[in-house]
């Protein structure tokens, strides 16, 4: 008979087993496995902490949401948020579903360029494009999405002196019933900077109005502020006809889909409360279709979805470091994994699982990590299992801005890998060493 391990004792208050507003008491089950791949083997193979990327869960939540949109719209096409995540992997896999790049820096613009993204398949986004930035877009037939007046400028003094007329679209922001509005990038809808815009490019010839952007926000939890968005877009693209005879091709409505996560605070947990695709996709599309604008000649709706097409696939796992009673009489558990790979933990109340099978028990918890600063925390109050030091867990839901917001911080980042379809493990970021670190320092000639 296998020994049973030991769980130190601890004492709980008597439930009569009645169901609390919640249902009846949860228990932790373990993710024990990601893709058929145990978790053991993973963190003994590639070390812990590790990031862990399934290729599959990409694949089929860009499919679901691509079926959500194609199946109400005709013209569809996506583009892939860098900032998102821009492992050269992760990108090049929505490459491959056909996703166009969305990027918003030189940096980006260059890793896309180096993905194999054609230019003209570029959507340079952002309020920070320098000259340099701007001419290598423009000669490459990139789309260049305007943000204020002084980078309209920059753009019609760099085309008179190149051969080339810069395709141009306006970011447009504006009141979608969600507050605070982000007003700080583009051009106001309401108080007519957006028709301003519009009206000096098409009265100056050397741009050529090819889209109209937005990106109201991230996390939108209604669906119907993106039937507001398209629906002023859609009323932008009209009066550009009417007024000026020209069709816009297309009709960008940015990102900001919600992912399952569940936000800081909510009352129920994010996979119940976020609208589903197939509701953002029926009101984007119906808003379009509703409006005035010619059904023969529609144009075409563009994506920029980053959180919700990559949060679901990406796992960070890690092991316990200790566990501690505080002056409050709380337990609290020390893990390897910090805020500095998780900055996502400032927003969200991540879920942590064991990845063993565990006893039902579990205790208000609260998880810290492993750097020396008192923000270092994983989650304030959870119900977590007795894990003891060596225990080993999963964080879920990791895969959106974590893998670009990470810190080199008291510590090196960790590998990351991915799971293709077949199961099979690849190193697609290595861990940083010191020689990396090293590399970068100059010291100077008096301090040798
Ligand atoms: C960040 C960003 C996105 C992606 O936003 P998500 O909330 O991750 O979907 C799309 N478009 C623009 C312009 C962005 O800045």
């Amino acid at each position: 008979m296998e020994k049973k391990s030991f769980e130190r004792p601890f004492i709980k208050k008597l439930q009569a087993g009645m169901p609390s507003k919640f249902g009846m008491k949860s228990q932790a089950e373990p993710i024990t496995h990601i893709d058929d791949v145990p978790v053991p083997e993973l963190l003994a193979e590639y070390g812990s902490p590790l990031y862990v990327i399934s290729e599959k869960t990409i694949r089929s939540t860009f499919k679901k949401s691509r079926h959500a949109f194609t199946t109400r719209y005709p013209k569809v096409q996506y583009a892939w948020s860098y900032k998102t995540n821009y492992l050269d992997a992760v990108c090049r896999i929505f490459h491959q579903e056909g996703s166009w790049a969305e990027v918003v820096s030189g940096f980006e613009y260059d890793k896309a360029i180096n993905n194999g993204v054609k230019g003209s398949q570029i959507i340079f986004n952002g309020p920070d494009k320098t000259d340099e930035d701007l001419k290598k877009a423009i000669e490459n037939d990139s789309l260049i999405h305007i943000d204020h007046f002084d980078e309209m400028y920059s753009i019609i003094a760099i085309s008179e002196n190149s051969g080339k007329r810069p395709k141009v679209a306006i970011r447009v922001n504006m009141d979608t019933g969600v507050y605070p509005m982000w007003d700080r990038f583009g051009f106001n809808y309401e108080n007519g900077d957006a028709w301003d815009a519009i009206n000096r490019i098409m009265i100056n010839e050397k741009l050529d109005l090819v889209g109209l952007h937005t990106h109201i926000g991230t996390y939108m939890l209604t669906s119907n502020a993106y039937k507001i968005a398209a629906g002023k877009l859609a009323d932008l693209a009209f009066g550009i006809e009417r007024k000026y005879g020209v069709n816009i091709k297309y009709i960008d409505v940015g990102g900001g889909f919600a992912s399952n996560n569940t936000l800081k605070g909510a009352y129920y947990p994010g996979s119940d409360t976020v609208p589903t695709i197939d509701e953002y996709a029926e009101a984007i599309s119906s808003a379009i279709l509703n409006s005035e604008l010619n059904p023969r000649n529609l144009p075409t709706l563009i994506l920029e979805s980053g959180r919700a097409l990559i949060d679901d696939a990406g796992y960070l796992l890690g092991t316990v470091i200790a566990n501690k009673r505080l002056s409050s009489g709380n337990r609290a558990t020390i893990v390897d994994v910090g805020i500095n790979l998780l900055f996502t933990s400032f927003w969200y109340e991540h879920e942590i699982y064991p990845a063993a099978p565990v006893s039902e028990h579990m205790e208000e918890t609260a998880i810290y990590g492993p750097l020396c600063m008192n923000i270092d925390v994983l989650r304030e109050a959870i119900q977590f299992p007795l894990l003891k030091k060596g225990d080993q867990f999963v964080i879920k839901r990791i895969g959106a801005y974590n893998m670009t917001q990470w810190m080199q911080f008291i510590t090196l980042r960790p590998n990351v890998v991915l799971i293709d379809t077949e199961g099979k493990v690849h190193v697609i970021r290595k861990m940083e060493n010191m020689e990396l670190i090293r590399q970068q320092e100059v010291i100077p000639e008096h301090l040798k």
